[in-house]
């Protein structure tokens, strides 16, 4: 295998429509219904009727969820033959799927070069939140993050994205899309990765999501969380329309330059600003806050005071997340009584406080929790395994050939 193909081209390749697979069929899951019109025309079918069978396509994939191009029934068959030689409509592999003791599910992600993410189920009594990761590890080294001490490996594309709801759909049983009564019903982009920093891959991915033609999930059962990419706020309201979510989990800047390092960048006042122009703000449509709750960092009464007078004039509610631990995290969780407390001030100034259940913590799938073993190597790196394989190899020989 060449340098090439060991590392991931984090910025370039996998956005590129119509990706040929190593066998060299195109994969139809991630593209738009113009891209599969042209990419069934870029197969030698007829230009004429492209735009239909394109859509004929969306509906046996996303509405029906069907992989197999011999089903597709309003297909003609000839049609379909020519369809199974040249494209597939793929998954990611479930390199391993967990089930909690309170019915959270947890699925690691195996992709087509080998890296690996997590997804996550939380059913609720009649219907159900997917977490879906945006990217394999994460850039931003969030000090109470389990995923943040793995380094960006690369971003996801959409197909990697929407293939997570499709594999999530798949395990339910829910196709065709049921109109109601669905256990995956909202989707929550608060997996592994900053959406933001991968913000064309997940619109991508999002508008595929929505499509009332297809999975059907509407904008209003989506929320996108970010630890405050300001600029790319704008864009996200404006092009997609989602919820969005803030991880807020400090009121001043010296202890969210700590905990989320991000703030250096976009420190709480410019955060906030962005947050009070997102599109489409009113009562009925507030930003979530969340705020993991570090006992003796983030937790007394005067940070809930200041957090209610930073909230002012934001159509806001506030999520406090009690701090899910993993193997040698440097925090602590507050106590219940610093949570009672720190929730009662904020919803006595007019804000909801609901203090997030921790869900999956048997299998580490609760918030901060997700890490995979993909590991981010330099071409250094791999050259250095390489030479130390090659150095233990020759010895191995010598070593035969001396015994
Ligand atoms: N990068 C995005 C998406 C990840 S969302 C963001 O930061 O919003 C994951 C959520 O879980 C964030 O609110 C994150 O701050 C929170 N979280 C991370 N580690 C946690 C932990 N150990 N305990 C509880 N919540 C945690």
């Amino acid at each position: 295998m060449t340098l090439q193909a060991i590392v991931p081209d984090i910025a370039a390749k996998p956005d590129k429509p119509a990706l040929p697979l190593p066998d060299g069929r195109v994969e139809l899951l991630g593209l738009t219904r113009g891209e599969i019109a042209e990419a069934l025309i870029a197969a030698g079918e007829a230009e004429k009727g492209a735009k239909m069978r394109a859509n004929q396509l969306w509906h046996w994939i996303y509405h029906r969820g069907q992989r197999d191009f011999s089903q597709m029934t309003t297909l003609a068959k000839d049609l379909r033959e020519r369809l199974a030689q040249r494209f597939h409509i793929g998954r990611p592999l479930a390199a391993r799927d967990l089930q909690s003791s309170d019915g959270t599910r947890k699925w690691l992600l195996r992709f087509a070069d080998g890296e690996e993410a997590e997804s996550v189920h939380i059913p609720e009594e009649d219907r159900g939140a997917l977490c879906v990761s945006s990217q394999v590890g994460c850039t931003l080294t969030c000090r109470f993050c389990h995923t943040g001490t793995m380094k960006l490996v690369r971003n996801l594309n959409a197909a990697e994205i929407v293939g997570q709801v499709m594999l999530a759909r798949d395990a339910l049983g829910e196709w065709p899309s049921p109109p109601d009564g669905r256990m995956l019903s909202n989707i929550v982009m608060m997996g592994m990765g900053e959406p933001l920093y991968n913000f064309d891959h997940v619109a991508k991915a999002l508008k595929i999501v929505m499509d009332g033609e297809g999975i059907a999930i509407s904008k209003r059962r989506i929320t996108l969380s970010t630890a405050g990419v300001v600029p790319m706020i704008e864009r996200c309201g404006a092009e997609l329309g989602v919820n969005l979510a803030i991880s807020l989990h400090a009121v001043r800047d010296d202890i969210r330059d700590v905990i989320v390092p991000l703030n250096r960048k976009y420190p709480i006042k410019d955060l906030l600003a962005a947050c009070a122009n997102y599109p489409g703000l009113s009562n009925a449509r507030r930003i979530t806050f969340e705020y993991v709750m570090l006992k003796g960092v983030n937790d007394t009464p005067a940070d809930a005071r200041e957090l209610v007078r930073l909230l002012k004039g934001i159509p806001a509610k506030v999520n406090l997340i009690p701090f899910n631990a993993w193997p040698d995290a440097p925090y602590e969780c507050s106590s219940d009584k610093a949570i009672r407390d720190f929730s009662e001030i904020v919803f006595n100034a007019g804000y909801s406080s609901p203090v997030r259940t921790p869900r999956g913590r048997d299998i580490m799938a609760a918030c901060g929790q997700l890490k995979s073993a993909s590991v981010k190597r330099s071409k250094a790196d791999i050259l250095r395994e390489q030479a130390a394989k090659e150095t233990a190899l020759a010895q191995a020989q010598a070593a035969g050939l001396s015994a």
